[in-house]
């Protein structure tokens, strides 16, 4: 189908990626017809404060900037509210919705990723939260409110963050993962004991080597059943063992998919005037569920769609990881990159450069003081998506 620009550039999804696409367009283009079609209340929110919320004492509604009408305004756009997408028809140029089908000349997927779950036995998988947007979170703050223990499932990212402000937040925190240490997939292991000594320092519980195996329901909470024999008994339990793109509708719509929505450097997917970005994204084979990806993703989209057809570029990636009893800053090396871990460590102040054969610097880990040289190692490790 070809485009048509008296049909809108219509955005499934308003978290970061969508609503900061939608920005960056209003910038360029005050005229283009927008509509933004969400599954939630549309309110705006920085999704990572979701993991620092606790021990800054933040309610859902805080942590939220502005609602679906303010930021309707704000855009000039249409925003569908509490509106789930269910198909898209690439050759009609339409999706199907559960309030009806919305026409579209451009179509933007920014409709972000779900939260793993785990297969375990017994009758308490529904009690345990899995934090990925404001609605959760609200739910989460009311069933904390009055609890005590917390059993956090997973010890990547996500579930050492939420460790660390529980336990900011008074929480009595254990954490679970079959992993034999924390953050596994992002560090060598002497920063993965400088993060986990950090968090064991401020109270949290590890039992690490070790899977859930069951989780049932208690009059009073949840009791998770380990694969040892080990029962652990909380107030509260959580799931952070990683998010999946969504894929499924794209993938029925014919859309190539393989970790994420498949797209080129134009953000472009395999059908036409139907792009992707954010969560659900697989860009030029990199899925990265970051912030900065999707804002370089957002800039370069917004061009493409109201200017000159812009690649994205993505630079060194960065993250900065919300354990304050360790700090850490962390830049992978590529999964297939050929080289070694050099460590410098004094105490929990520890700098990792992984460089390659020739001395290049490839990624990084620094810890506790050694954060503060994050940002002249980003420049010295190559671009992931070079211009
Ligand atoms: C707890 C937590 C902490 C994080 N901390 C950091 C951090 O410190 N630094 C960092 O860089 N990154 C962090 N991240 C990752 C970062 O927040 C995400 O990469 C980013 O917010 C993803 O935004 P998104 O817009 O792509 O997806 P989402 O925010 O998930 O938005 C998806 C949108 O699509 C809508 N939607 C989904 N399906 C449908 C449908 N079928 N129909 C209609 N609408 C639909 C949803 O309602 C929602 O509006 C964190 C993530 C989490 C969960």
């Amino acid at each position: 189908m070809s485009q048509n620009q008296t049909l809108p550039i219509v955005i499934i999804g308003t978290g970061l990626s969508g609503y900061t696409l939608a920005r960056e367009l209003r910038k360029l283009d005050g005229e283009t017809p927008l509509v933004l079609i969400t599954a939630d209340d549309g309110r705006s929110y920085s999704k990572p404060m979701l993991s620092n919320g606790f021990a800054k004492g933040k309610t859902a509604d805080e942590l939220a900037q502005a609602d679906a009408d303010a930021q309707a305004g704000a855009l000039s756009a249409r925003i569908m509210t509490h509106t789930r997408v269910e198909a898209i028809e690439p050759e009609a140029g339409r999706v199907a919705t559960d309030a009806g089908p919305v026409d579209y000349g451009r179509l933007i997927l920014a409709w972000g990723a779900d939260p793993i779950r785990i297969p375990l036995q017994g009758d308490g998988l529904e009690a345990l939260y899995q934090v990925n947007d404001l609605k959760d979170y609200g739910r989460f703050r009311e069933a904390a409110t009055g609890a005590r223990r917390v059993i956090i499932l997973g010890a990547g990212l996500i579930g050492c963050e939420f460790a660390n402000d529980l336990i900011n937040g008074g929480f009595e925190v254990e954490v679970v993962a079959p992993d034999s240490r924390v953050l596994a997939a992002l560090l060598p292991e002497s920063a993965s004991q400088a993060v986990c000594s950090g968090l064991a320092q401020a109270g949290v519980r590890f039992h690490l080597e070790r899977s859930a195996t069951a989780v049932h329901r208690t009059p009073d909470g949840v009791l998770v059943t380990l694969d040892d024999g080990t029962e652990i008994v909380a107030d509260l339990g959580v799931a952070a063992v990683g998010l999946k793109p969504r894929t499924q509708l794209a993938h029925a719509a014919g859309l190539e998919c393989g970790r994420g929505i498949q797209v080129n450097q134009y953000l472009e997917t395999s059908m036409p005037n139907v792009y992707a970005l954010g969560d659900c994204a697989e860009v030029c084979g990199h899925v990265l569920p970051y912030v900065m990806p999707l804002m370089a993703a957002g800039r370069a989209l917004a061009k493409t769609l109201t200017r000159e057809r812009t690649p994205v570029h993505y630079g060194s990636m960065p993250v900065t990881v919300k354990t304050p009893a360790c700090p850490l800053a962390v830049c992978p090396p590529p999964a297939d990159a050929e080289g070694q871990w050099w460590i410098e460590a004094d105490g929990r102040n520890l700098r990792a450069l992984f460089r390659s054969q020739e001395g290049n610097l490839l990624g990084f880990a620094v810890t506790g003081d050694c954060v503060g040289e994050k940002q002249s190692l980003s420049k010295e490790v190559p671009a992931i998506l070079p211009a």
